[in-house]
């Protein structure tokens, strides 16, 4: 274990699970994780491996298959994977936002038709909200589903869905009018609509395409697509609840937990920068002793270090907060800011005391530098998180005069 990011008051079976999950990542991911990451190549034996650990199955209760952890159990192990390949925990994070909208919202039917085989990781969950029009602004989606009998008929085009094509369940918001007359608030008149297709590109179901994956600057390995709904049916049964109307809370409470696994992403890509920072600074020698012996190089480390620890703590208490069944949104947004801008920064800094190594592709820092941007945007941009933050500190701070 590294003497960094250390967690306080964990059970028996959390610290089991992560050790499991540490020994995993530096065995099977970080030896391959750089060359599979510039072949874009899809990481199928890993993600076999993580099955077998049963880690798509981490927070599904246990009467469905799953081992029924914590949010903070879930985010430790997404930043123990996040340090050995950001993709990975990028495959397994729209599954758990999935699962976990399932559990807290699906029907009695939905939860024991899906929980049990995503809990085996079989059937594979991804979310869609962004338009090509829009990403920050929800209430602008376009996309409809209208009342046909017992269907609802679905059109419009949604954009970058990470597991898109290696999904085989997607939820889908959407806007609905029925019950809801034109004029309604969009929080009130969308719906999350439960899609199953077939996974890979193409027609994967009469009236819904997968195009093909956008080709990224980073997080690659991992597929990203658009998703066009062109007179797609879907049973009635398939909205997410049961009920129209309730789509923009349900996936906001999704993103709410999707946010403190961001944070736990940023935590992880930015301790392994750090461990390859620190490494190098020890080995590479200019003006007769080690880098690290220069004072800059060793403030650039303590900086780095202590920026690993506050992003640590901050999102270990959002995940607390949430698992103790309190609002978590304040803490939610503060730890995704802060660990995403964080994690930029220590990436920058150990890329810095790379020299000129860190622009080869021969060196990891070089995939860090791609990937860490991603989290600046996903889940909400550094722009969206302040907007929470502070609309949610003028609600706590309401002024008394
Ligand atoms: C690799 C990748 C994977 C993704 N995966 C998914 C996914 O699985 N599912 C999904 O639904 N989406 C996904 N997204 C989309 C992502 O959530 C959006 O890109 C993000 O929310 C930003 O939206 P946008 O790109 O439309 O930017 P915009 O909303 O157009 O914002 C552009 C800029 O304006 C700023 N801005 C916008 N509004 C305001 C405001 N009111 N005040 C101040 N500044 C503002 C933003 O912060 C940003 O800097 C993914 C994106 C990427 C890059």
């Amino acid at each position: 274990m590294s003497r960094l990011a250390q967690t306080a008051g964990l059970t028996d079976i959390q610290q089991e699970i992560l050790s499991t999950v540490r020994d995993f990542v530096d065995k099977e991911i970080i030896p391959v994780a750089t060359e599979l990451e510039h072949r874009d190549e899809y990481p199928t034996q890993i993600v076999e491996g993580l099955k077998e650990l049963g880690l798509f199955g981490l927070m599904i209760p246990e009467e469905y298959g799953g081992l029924g952890e914590s949010l903070l159990t879930y985010a430790l192990c997404v930043e123990e994977i996040a340090r050995g390949w950001m993709s990975v925990s990028g495959i397994i994070n729209t599954h758990f936002i999935v699962a976990y909208m399932l559990k807290q919202h699906g029907t009695q039917e939905q939860k024991d038709t899906f929980l049990p085989r995503m809990a085996l990781g079989e059937v594979r969950g991804a979310f869609s909200m962004s338009e090509p029009a829009l990403g920050s602004d929800v209430s602008a989606i376009t996309s409809k589903g209208v009342k046909d009998g017992d269907e609802y008929v679905l059109n419009g085009q949604k954009m970058w869905l990470t597991n898109g094509g290696s999904s085989t369940l997607v939820a889908v918001l959407c806007r609905s009018d029925e019950g809801h007359p034109e004029g309604t608030a969009p929080h009130k008149s969308m719906t999350t609509f439960l899609i199953e297709k077939e996974p890979g590109f193409g027609e994967v179901r009469p009236g819904l395409t997968i195009p093909g994956k956008i080709d990224k600057m980073g997080y690659k390995g991992v597929d990203t697509t658009e998703l066009i709904m062109d007179g797609l049916r879907i049973p009635a049964n398939r909205v997410l609840g049961g009920t129209t109307g309730r789509g923009f809370y349900q996936m906001m409470d999704g993103v709410e937990v999707g946010r403190v696994n961001v944070a736990a992403r940023g935590c992880g890509v930015a301790q392994r920068a750090f461990e390859l920072g620190v490494s190098y600074a020890q080995q590479r020698h200019t003006f007769g002793k080690p880098i690290a012996q220069h004072q800059a190089i060793q403030f650039k480390l303590a900086d780095m270090a202590t920026k690993v620890e506050a992003a640590h703590a901050m999102m270990v208490n959002a995940a607390r907060k949430k698992d103790s069944g309190e609002r978590n949104d304040l803490e939610a947004g503060m730890a995704k800011y802060l660990a995403s801008e964080y994690c930029k920064e220590v990436v920058e800094d150990a890329f810095r005391i790379h020299g000129g190594y860190g622009f080869s592709k021969e060196y990891e820092i070089e995939r860090l530098y791609r990937e860490a941007p991603m989290l600046l945007i996903g889940e909400g941009t550094a722009e969206i998180q302040k907007m929470i933050i502070g609309r949610r500190l003028l609600e706590e701070y309401r002024f008394q005069g």
